[in-house]
């Protein structure tokens, strides 16, 4: 949304905060965060950009706790709440949402039950939020009948996101992190996602931090703020025209070779979770998948 809008305030003025500072994360001894500082209010959308490989999915990871990141300084706080020190589900409940960059598939709990369940445990009513769930779905423009199909299993990557943006609209959070929302939608689907969170931004007073590679997605969802992540840091920050001018010049031609390059790949250390996650993990012979997992890494 844009800062005149913000000023002008909505019927149901909220002020959560988001506020990041100096946070510094990695796996198995590699640092892939090097020291990132932002603030993310109510009604506000801060896009990031950067190149592959420059931290940004682990920074989403890391502010919703997929176990395995090592968070090696810095801190990350929401209304004041330590979230670093929060299971991933208590971050959630603190307000805290994340849509993956690859939604998982979760055979055997449809969407429907899922956000039922979601809504008993905050104490909402479950009829209310069964006709939530029927508003959202008609402005998504999502086939009804997905919500009762185990969730994400064989839908298509723009069913996906779709999902995820339900689930947003459904959940109410304080603050989204959206971790290429854009990826893998046709230009209705793109369209319908974006609009609902600007709606969002502006109906409930989300805050919104936006992944993203291309500044389409900032035609509906308005950034308030562009930072430009390379290396784990960011190197740049400005209003929505740095989305412009990155489209035009490409992070090579803005940022330099060296920063605009792949990070250095080497072989991929699998994230194992400590003993007692109740996930299990990759590594864990009994234990289900890596909920967080990328399923094409
Ligand atoms: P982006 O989302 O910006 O493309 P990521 O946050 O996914 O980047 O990755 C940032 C860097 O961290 C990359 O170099 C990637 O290879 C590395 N990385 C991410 N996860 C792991 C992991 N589990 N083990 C080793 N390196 C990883
Ligand atoms: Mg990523």
């Amino acid at each position: 949304m844009s800062s005149a809008t913000i000023n002008a305030g909505t019927s149901t003025k909220v002020g959560h905060v988001l506020e990041i500072s100096g946070l510094r994360a990695g796996v198995s001894g590699k640092e892939i965060l090097r020291g990132i500082d932002l603030t993310v209010r109510s009604g506000e959308v801060h896009a990031v950009m950067g190149p592959n490989g420059s931290g940004k999915s682990t920074l989403a990871h890391v502010l919703m706790g997929r176990p395995g990141y090592e968070v090696l300084g810095g801190s990350a706080t929401l209304d004041g709440v330590d979230l670093l020190g929060l299971e991933p589900w208590q971050r959630a409940q603190a307000g805290l949402f994340l849509a993956l960059q690859y939604p998982t598939e979760v055979p055997g709990v449809s969407l429907h039950a899922l956000l039922e369940s979601a809504a008993r445990a905050a104490g909402r009513d479950v009829v209310a939020v069964d006709a939530e769930i029927r508003a959202e779905v008609e402005r998504l423009a999502l086939e009804p009948r997905l919500v009762d199909r185990p969730l994400n299993v064989d839908l298509s990557g723009g069913e996906k996101k779709k999902n995820e943006t339900l689930q947003l609209g459904v959940l109410r959070p304080a603050i989204a992190l959206l971790d290429e929302l854009d990826s893998g939608l046709d230009i209705d689907a793109l369209r319908a996602c974006a609009r609902r969170v600007e709606a969002a931004t502006e109906e409930v007073g989300l805050g919104v931090l936006a992944i993203t590679h291309y500044s389409r997605l900032l035609h509906e969802l308005r950034a308030d703020r562009v930072h430009v992540l390379a290396k784990g840091q960011f190197v740049r920050s400005g209003g929505p025209e740095l989305a412009l001018e990155l489209e035009e010049h490409g992070y090579g031609g803005m940022l330099g070779a060296e920063l605009a390059g792949e990070a250095e790949t080497g072989q991929p250390v699998s994230i194992r979770p400590p003993i007692d996650d109740p996930f299990g993990g990759p590594g864990s012979p009994a234990g289900p998948a890596d909920p967080f997992a990328d399923p094409l890494a």
